[in-house]
Protein backbone atom coordinates (compact mmCIF):
# COMPACT_ATOMS: atom_id res chain seq x y z
CA UNK A 1 0.00 0.00 0.00
CA UNK A 2 1.62 3.44 -0.98
CA UNK A 3 2.81 5.73 1.80
CA UNK A 4 2.34 9.04 2.31
CA UNK A 5 3.43 11.46 4.93
CA UNK A 6 1.61 15.04 5.55
CA UNK A 7 3.25 17.39 8.16
CA UNK A 8 1.01 19.94 9.52
CA UNK A 9 2.34 22.74 10.64
CA UNK A 10 1.74 25.14 13.73
CA UNK A 11 -1.13 27.42 12.37
CA UNK A 12 -2.74 24.41 10.77
CA UNK A 13 -3.32 23.14 14.20
CA UNK A 14 -3.88 26.23 16.31
CA UNK A 15 -7.19 25.57 18.10
CA UNK A 16 -9.75 22.42 18.30
CA UNK A 17 -11.61 23.47 15.17
CA UNK A 18 -8.04 23.39 12.76
CA UNK A 19 -7.37 20.36 14.63
CA UNK A 20 -10.58 18.79 13.36
CA UNK A 21 -9.93 19.85 9.91
CA UNK A 22 -6.89 18.23 9.75
CA UNK A 23 -8.48 14.77 11.17
CA UNK A 24 -10.40 15.08 7.79
CA UNK A 25 -7.50 15.46 5.55
CA UNK A 26 -5.88 12.82 7.10
CA UNK A 27 -8.59 10.03 6.99
CA UNK A 28 -9.37 11.01 3.24
CA UNK A 29 -5.69 10.29 2.60
CA UNK A 30 -6.57 7.23 4.67
CA UNK A 31 -10.06 6.04 2.46
CA UNK A 32 -8.12 6.98 -0.68
CA UNK A 33 -6.14 3.84 0.32
CA UNK A 34 -2.87 5.10 1.48
CA UNK A 35 -0.92 4.03 4.60
CA UNK A 36 -0.20 7.90 6.63
CA UNK A 37 2.35 9.09 8.62
CA UNK A 38 1.41 12.21 10.03
CA UNK A 39 4.30 14.57 12.04
CA UNK A 40 2.73 17.80 13.49
CA UNK A 41 3.99 21.20 15.13
CA UNK A 42 3.27 22.49 18.43
CA UNK A 43 -0.31 24.22 18.29
CA UNK A 44 0.08 28.09 17.15
CA UNK A 45 2.79 29.88 18.92
CA UNK A 46 3.21 27.30 21.26
CA UNK A 47 6.78 27.03 21.24
CA UNK A 48 7.01 30.95 21.38
CA UNK A 49 5.37 30.60 24.31
CA UNK A 50 6.94 28.40 25.99
CA UNK A 51 10.45 29.81 24.92
CA UNK A 52 9.81 33.19 26.61
CA UNK A 53 8.16 31.54 29.40
CA UNK A 54 11.61 29.79 30.17
CA UNK A 55 13.45 33.55 29.78
CA UNK A 56 11.01 34.75 31.80
CA UNK A 57 12.52 32.60 34.30
CA UNK A 58 16.12 32.90 33.78
CA UNK A 59 17.95 34.67 30.49
CA UNK A 60 20.04 32.15 29.91
CA UNK A 61 18.15 28.63 30.65
CA UNK A 62 20.38 25.82 30.78
CA UNK A 63 19.76 24.18 26.99
CA UNK A 64 18.66 20.68 28.12
CA UNK A 65 16.12 22.30 30.24
CA UNK A 66 14.84 24.02 27.27
CA UNK A 67 14.26 20.97 25.17
CA UNK A 68 12.58 19.25 28.25
CA UNK A 69 10.38 22.29 28.38
CA UNK A 70 9.80 23.11 24.01
CA UNK A 71 9.49 19.17 22.90
CA UNK A 72 6.23 19.16 25.19
CA UNK A 73 4.23 21.84 22.67
CA UNK A 74 3.98 18.76 20.11
CA UNK A 75 3.06 16.47 22.44
CA UNK A 76 0.07 18.27 23.43
CA UNK A 77 -1.06 18.54 19.46
CA UNK A 78 -0.32 15.06 18.33
CA UNK A 79 -2.40 13.51 21.34
CA UNK A 80 -5.28 15.98 20.53
CA UNK A 81 -5.40 15.07 16.50
CA UNK A 82 -5.76 10.71 17.58
CA UNK A 83 -8.46 11.62 19.50
CA UNK A 84 -9.91 14.01 16.75
CA UNK A 85 -9.27 10.96 13.92
CA UNK A 86 -11.37 8.52 16.43
CA UNK A 87 -13.75 10.83 16.77
CA UNK A 88 -14.25 10.02 12.95
CA UNK A 89 -14.34 6.28 13.36
CA UNK A 90 -10.43 5.79 12.55
CA UNK A 91 -8.09 4.20 14.54
CA UNK A 92 -4.68 6.38 14.90
CA UNK A 93 -1.89 6.55 17.54
CA UNK A 94 0.47 9.24 18.36
CA UNK A 95 3.90 8.91 19.45
CA UNK A 96 6.90 11.06 21.09
CA UNK A 97 10.23 11.07 18.92
CA UNK A 98 11.61 8.96 21.46
CA UNK A 99 8.93 6.36 21.13
CA UNK A 100 9.51 5.94 17.54
CA UNK A 101 13.23 6.27 17.75
CA UNK A 102 14.29 9.26 16.36
CA UNK A 103 17.57 9.28 17.47
CA UNK A 104 19.55 12.33 17.60
CA UNK A 105 23.55 13.80 17.99
CA UNK A 106 23.40 16.01 21.78
CA UNK A 107 23.43 19.55 20.59
CA UNK A 108 20.35 20.64 22.27
CA UNK A 109 18.14 23.11 21.01
CA UNK A 110 19.53 22.29 17.28
CA UNK A 111 20.18 18.53 17.34
CA UNK A 112 20.44 16.51 14.05
CA UNK A 113 18.74 13.26 12.99
CA UNK A 114 21.26 10.27 12.90
CA UNK A 115 18.67 7.69 12.45
CA UNK A 116 15.44 6.50 12.92
CA UNK A 117 14.19 3.21 13.73
CA UNK A 118 11.25 1.95 11.17
CA UNK A 119 10.46 -1.30 12.69
CA UNK A 120 8.00 0.33 15.23
CA UNK A 121 6.03 2.61 12.81
CA UNK A 122 6.01 -0.34 10.54
CA UNK A 123 4.64 -2.62 12.61
CA UNK A 124 1.29 0.51 13.51
CA UNK A 125 0.84 0.77 10.04
CA UNK A 126 0.69 -2.76 8.91
CA UNK A 127 -2.06 -3.01 11.56
CA UNK A 128 -4.47 -0.42 10.42
CA UNK A 129 -3.05 2.15 12.14
CA UNK A 130 -2.58 6.30 11.11
CA UNK A 131 0.99 7.08 12.40
CA UNK A 132 1.04 10.62 14.44
CA UNK A 133 4.49 11.69 15.51
CA UNK A 134 6.13 15.12 17.78
CA UNK A 135 7.43 17.16 15.21
CA UNK A 136 11.09 18.83 16.31
CA UNK A 137 12.00 16.64 19.07
CA UNK A 138 14.18 13.48 19.45
CA UNK A 139 16.65 11.52 21.70
CA UNK A 140 20.18 11.19 21.83
CA UNK A 141 22.52 8.20 23.04
CA UNK A 142 21.70 8.73 26.84
CA UNK A 143 18.38 9.33 26.30
CA UNK A 144 18.36 13.04 26.86
CA UNK A 145 15.02 15.02 25.08
CA UNK A 146 16.50 17.40 22.22
CA UNK A 147 14.71 19.70 19.66
CA UNK A 148 15.81 20.41 16.20
CA UNK A 149 16.00 24.29 15.84
CA UNK A 150 12.88 26.37 14.72
CA UNK A 151 10.78 24.95 12.41
CA UNK A 152 12.10 21.24 12.79
CA UNK A 153 8.90 19.65 12.55
CA UNK A 154 9.71 19.84 8.69
CA UNK A 155 13.23 17.76 9.08
CA UNK A 156 11.18 15.27 11.52
CA UNK A 157 8.78 14.76 8.42
CA UNK A 158 11.36 14.49 5.80
CA UNK A 159 13.48 12.06 8.30
CA UNK A 160 10.08 9.84 8.14
CA UNK A 161 9.40 9.80 4.39
CA UNK A 162 12.93 9.01 3.69
CA UNK A 163 13.39 6.12 6.01
CA UNK A 164 9.76 4.84 5.47
CA UNK A 165 10.24 5.30 2.01
CA UNK A 166 7.22 7.34 1.66
CA UNK A 167 5.65 8.11 -1.90
CA UNK A 168 5.40 11.40 -1.23
CA UNK A 169 6.06 14.24 1.51
CA UNK A 170 3.80 16.90 2.13
CA UNK A 171 3.92 19.92 4.59
CA UNK A 172 0.95 21.73 5.13
CA UNK A 173 1.03 25.01 6.05
CA UNK A 174 -0.89 28.69 6.12
CA UNK A 175 0.12 30.00 2.25
CA UNK A 176 -0.21 28.21 -1.13
CA UNK A 177 2.98 27.08 -1.71
CA UNK A 178 6.53 28.39 -1.94
CA UNK A 179 6.29 31.92 -3.69
CA UNK A 180 8.77 34.12 -5.67
CA UNK A 181 9.24 36.41 -3.00
CA UNK A 182 7.48 37.16 -0.01
CA UNK A 183 4.07 37.91 -0.80
CA UNK A 184 4.23 40.66 2.74
CA UNK A 185 6.44 42.97 0.72
CA UNK A 186 5.69 41.88 -2.50
CA UNK A 187 1.48 41.78 -3.34
CA UNK A 188 2.14 40.16 -6.85
CA UNK A 189 4.18 37.19 -6.10
CA UNK A 190 3.58 34.09 -7.32
CA UNK A 191 3.03 30.81 -6.14
CA UNK A 192 5.96 28.35 -7.62
CA UNK A 193 4.51 25.12 -9.40
CA UNK A 194 7.66 23.18 -9.31
CA UNK A 195 11.11 23.84 -7.87
CA UNK A 196 14.46 21.61 -8.11
CA UNK A 197 16.24 20.32 -4.63
CA UNK A 198 18.80 22.72 -4.98
CA UNK A 199 17.09 26.20 -5.54
CA UNK A 200 14.66 25.42 -2.40
CA UNK A 201 18.34 24.55 -0.94
CA UNK A 202 19.21 27.49 -1.88
CA UNK A 203 16.17 29.76 -1.20
CA UNK A 204 15.85 28.31 2.00
CA UNK A 205 19.37 28.99 3.44
CA UNK A 206 19.03 32.74 1.78
CA UNK A 207 16.13 33.34 4.24
CA UNK A 208 12.77 31.96 2.72
CA UNK A 209 11.04 30.42 5.64
CA UNK A 210 8.60 27.61 4.23
CA UNK A 211 11.25 24.78 4.96
CA UNK A 212 13.61 24.15 7.14
CA UNK A 213 16.82 23.62 5.54
CA UNK A 214 17.80 20.45 6.93
CA UNK A 215 14.79 18.65 5.49
CA UNK A 216 15.50 20.01 2.50
CA UNK A 217 18.97 18.09 2.73
CA UNK A 218 16.88 15.13 3.68
CA UNK A 219 14.65 15.27 0.76
CA UNK A 220 17.24 15.61 -1.53
CA UNK A 221 19.85 12.91 -0.64
CA UNK A 222 17.16 10.34 -0.47
CA UNK A 223 15.08 11.80 -3.23
CA UNK A 224 11.98 12.16 -1.48
CA UNK A 225 9.36 14.56 -3.41
CA UNK A 226 7.93 17.24 -1.16
CA UNK A 227 4.92 18.91 -1.56
CA UNK A 228 4.39 22.07 -0.07
CA UNK A 229 0.47 22.88 0.02
CA UNK A 230 -2.19 24.92 2.15
CA UNK A 231 -4.02 23.07 5.06
CA UNK A 232 -6.64 25.24 3.99
CA UNK A 233 -7.58 24.39 0.25
CA UNK A 234 -7.50 21.83 -1.85
CA UNK A 235 -5.20 23.62 -4.39
CA UNK A 236 -2.11 21.95 -5.66
CA UNK A 237 0.93 23.95 -4.10
CA UNK A 238 4.69 24.05 -5.15
CA UNK A 239 6.29 20.49 -6.04
CA UNK A 240 10.06 20.00 -4.97
CA UNK A 241 12.01 17.17 -6.77
CA UNK A 242 14.60 16.33 -8.63
CA UNK A 243 15.83 18.88 -11.14
CA UNK A 244 14.91 18.54 -14.93
CA UNK A 245 16.22 20.53 -18.38
CA UNK A 246 12.68 22.05 -18.05
CA UNK A 247 13.63 24.00 -15.38
CA UNK A 248 16.61 25.76 -16.85
CA UNK A 249 14.40 27.81 -19.09
CA UNK A 250 13.39 29.79 -16.19
CA UNK A 251 16.50 32.13 -15.08
CA UNK A 252 15.36 33.32 -11.35
CA UNK A 253 13.48 31.47 -9.59
CA UNK A 254 12.85 33.81 -6.36
CA UNK A 255 14.16 36.41 -4.46
CA UNK A 256 14.94 36.26 -0.63
CA UNK A 257 16.02 38.06 1.57
CA UNK A 258 17.85 37.76 5.13
CA UNK A 259 17.55 40.36 8.08
CA UNK A 260 19.00 38.71 10.62
CA UNK A 261 22.86 38.79 9.85
CA UNK A 262 25.31 41.39 11.37
CA UNK A 263 28.66 42.30 9.20
CA UNK A 264 31.86 42.55 11.58
CA UNK A 265 34.59 44.36 10.23
CA UNK A 266 38.04 43.69 11.43
CA UNK A 267 40.71 46.89 11.06
CA UNK A 268 44.42 46.83 10.29
CA UNK A 269 44.76 43.09 9.97
CA UNK A 270 48.24 42.15 9.61
CA UNK A 271 49.01 40.73 6.19
CA UNK A 272 50.74 37.78 6.93
CA UNK A 273 49.98 34.42 6.10
CA UNK A 274 48.14 32.17 8.51
CA UNK A 275 46.33 35.22 10.26
CA UNK A 276 42.82 34.49 8.74
CA UNK A 277 43.17 30.73 9.64
CA UNK A 278 43.62 31.87 13.19
CA UNK A 279 40.68 34.48 12.99
CA UNK A 280 38.26 32.26 11.33
CA UNK A 281 39.14 28.93 13.01
CA UNK A 282 39.09 30.89 16.30
CA UNK A 283 35.34 31.98 15.43
CA UNK A 284 34.49 28.64 14.14
CA UNK A 285 35.93 27.21 17.55
CA UNK A 286 32.97 28.55 19.38
CA UNK A 287 30.34 27.52 17.08
CA UNK A 288 29.54 30.17 15.18
CA UNK A 289 28.75 30.08 11.67
CA UNK A 290 30.16 32.46 9.23
CA UNK A 291 28.81 33.26 5.66
CA UNK A 292 30.09 35.96 3.54
CA UNK A 293 33.60 37.19 4.05
CA UNK A 294 35.57 40.16 2.14
CA UNK A 295 39.21 41.13 3.02
CA UNK A 296 40.63 44.57 1.62
CA UNK A 297 44.47 44.82 1.40
CA UNK A 298 45.24 48.14 1.84
CA UNK A 299 48.94 49.40 0.98
CA UNK A 300 50.77 49.40 4.44
CA UNK A 301 50.52 45.70 4.57
CA UNK A 302 47.41 45.87 6.54
CA UNK A 303 43.93 44.27 5.31
CA UNK A 304 40.29 44.91 6.45
CA UNK A 305 38.54 42.07 7.00
CA UNK A 306 34.78 41.75 6.94
CA UNK A 307 32.17 38.47 7.18
CA UNK A 308 28.86 38.24 8.69
CA UNK A 309 27.54 36.38 10.82
CA UNK A 310 23.80 35.88 12.01
CA UNK A 311 22.87 38.50 14.42
CA UNK A 312 22.40 36.00 17.16
CA UNK A 313 26.09 35.37 17.11
CA UNK A 314 27.22 38.97 16.60
CA UNK A 315 28.06 40.08 20.37
CA UNK A 316 29.71 36.38 21.14
CA UNK A 317 31.63 36.81 17.97
CA UNK A 318 32.84 40.53 18.74
CA UNK A 319 34.04 39.54 22.26
CA UNK A 320 35.61 36.82 20.90
CA UNK A 321 37.95 39.20 17.89
CA UNK A 322 38.22 41.46 21.40
CA UNK A 323 40.24 39.60 22.80
CA UNK A 324 42.03 37.45 19.95
CA UNK A 325 42.59 41.37 18.53
CA UNK A 326 44.99 41.98 21.92
CA UNK A 327 47.07 38.48 21.71
CA UNK A 328 47.53 39.09 17.57
CA UNK A 329 48.11 42.69 17.01
CA UNK A 330 44.70 43.43 15.37
CA UNK A 331 42.76 46.96 15.08
CA UNK A 332 39.42 47.47 16.25
CA UNK A 333 36.36 45.88 15.36
CA UNK A 334 33.01 46.91 13.94
CA UNK A 335 29.77 45.72 14.18
CA UNK A 336 26.67 46.62 11.98
CA UNK A 337 23.34 44.82 12.32
CA UNK A 338 21.35 47.28 10.28
CA UNK A 339 21.92 45.11 6.73
CA UNK A 340 20.29 42.94 4.80
CA UNK A 341 21.36 39.90 2.70
CA UNK A 342 19.56 40.17 -0.72
CA UNK A 343 19.54 37.16 -3.02
CA UNK A 344 18.49 35.47 -7.05
CA UNK A 345 18.12 32.20 -7.00
CA UNK A 346 17.66 29.69 -10.69
CA UNK A 347 19.52 27.00 -11.68
CA UNK A 348 18.76 28.94 -15.24
CA UNK A 349 22.09 30.68 -13.69
CA UNK A 350 24.39 27.75 -14.93
CA UNK A 351 23.30 28.32 -18.50
CA UNK A 352 22.28 32.13 -18.90
CA UNK A 353 24.99 35.10 -18.45
CA UNK A 354 24.51 38.85 -16.90
CA UNK A 355 22.43 37.92 -14.10
CA UNK A 356 24.74 39.39 -11.54
CA UNK A 357 25.56 42.47 -14.04
CA UNK A 358 21.41 43.28 -14.51
CA UNK A 359 21.19 42.64 -10.62
CA UNK A 360 23.33 45.22 -9.48
CA UNK A 361 22.65 48.06 -12.09
CA UNK A 362 18.18 47.79 -11.04
CA UNK A 363 19.82 48.18 -7.24
CA UNK A 364 21.93 51.03 -8.25
CA UNK A 365 19.20 52.21 -10.17
CA UNK A 366 17.01 52.76 -7.20
CA UNK A 367 20.19 54.03 -5.31
CA UNK A 368 20.88 51.35 -3.13
CA UNK A 369 24.37 50.54 -2.50
CA UNK A 370 26.05 47.31 -2.16
CA UNK A 371 28.45 46.51 0.28
CA UNK A 372 29.07 43.23 -0.05
CA UNK A 373 29.07 40.22 -2.96
CA UNK A 374 28.82 36.56 -3.11
CA UNK A 375 27.86 34.09 -5.54
CA UNK A 376 26.87 30.25 -6.10
CA UNK A 377 26.40 28.25 -9.08
CA UNK A 378 22.79 29.36 -8.73
CA UNK A 379 22.67 32.09 -6.78
CA UNK A 380 23.34 35.95 -6.30
CA UNK A 381 23.49 37.82 -2.82
CA UNK A 382 24.05 40.83 -2.18
CA UNK A 383 24.46 42.88 1.47
CA UNK A 384 22.48 46.17 1.97
CA UNK A 385 21.45 48.45 3.91
CA UNK A 386 18.29 47.11 5.88
CA UNK A 387 16.04 50.06 5.08
CA UNK A 388 16.39 49.08 1.51
CA UNK A 389 15.18 45.45 1.82
CA UNK A 390 10.91 46.30 0.49
CA UNK A 391 12.27 48.21 -2.39
CA UNK A 392 15.92 45.88 -3.52
CA UNK A 393 13.22 42.73 -3.27
CA UNK A 394 10.63 44.53 -5.29
CA UNK A 395 12.75 45.58 -7.41
CA UNK A 396 14.93 42.47 -8.07
CA UNK A 397 11.16 40.65 -8.62
CA UNK A 398 10.15 43.03 -11.39
CA UNK A 399 13.42 42.97 -13.12
CA UNK A 400 13.46 39.52 -13.13
CA UNK A 401 9.69 39.26 -14.29
CA UNK A 402 8.82 37.36 -11.38
CA UNK A 403 5.63 38.40 -11.32
CA UNK A 404 4.82 37.04 -14.57
CA UNK A 405 0.98 36.30 -16.42
N1 LIG B 1 7.21 23.95 17.05
C1 LIG B 1 8.53 24.16 16.54
C2 LIG B 1 8.71 25.62 16.15
O1 LIG B 1 7.80 26.41 16.35
C3 LIG B 1 8.86 23.27 15.39
C4 LIG B 1 8.05 23.53 14.14
O2 LIG B 1 7.01 24.13 14.20
O3 LIG B 1 8.47 23.09 13.07
O4 LIG B 1 9.75 25.99 15.69
MG1 LIG C 1 7.63 25.99 9.47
Amino acid sequence: MPLIAQKFGGTSVADAGKIKNVARRVVATKKAGHQVIVVVSAMGKETDRLFNLAHQIDKHPAERELDMLLSTGEQVSISLLAMAIHSLGFEAKSFTGHQVRIVTDSSFNKARIVRVDAERIRQELNQGQIVIVAGFQGMDENLEITTLGRGGSDTTALALAATMQAEVCEIYTDVDGVYTADPAIVPEARKIDCISYDEMLELASLGARVLQLRSVEFAKKYGVTIHVRSSFNDQEGTWVREEDSSMEEVIVRGVAYNRDEAKLTIKQVPDRPGLAATIFSTVAGANIVVDMIIQNVGEDGLADITFTVSQSDSRRAMDILASLGEEQGLGEVECDTGITKLSVVGVGMRSHSGVAAKMFQSLAKEGINIMMISTSEIAISCVIESKYTELGVRTLHTVFDLGGA
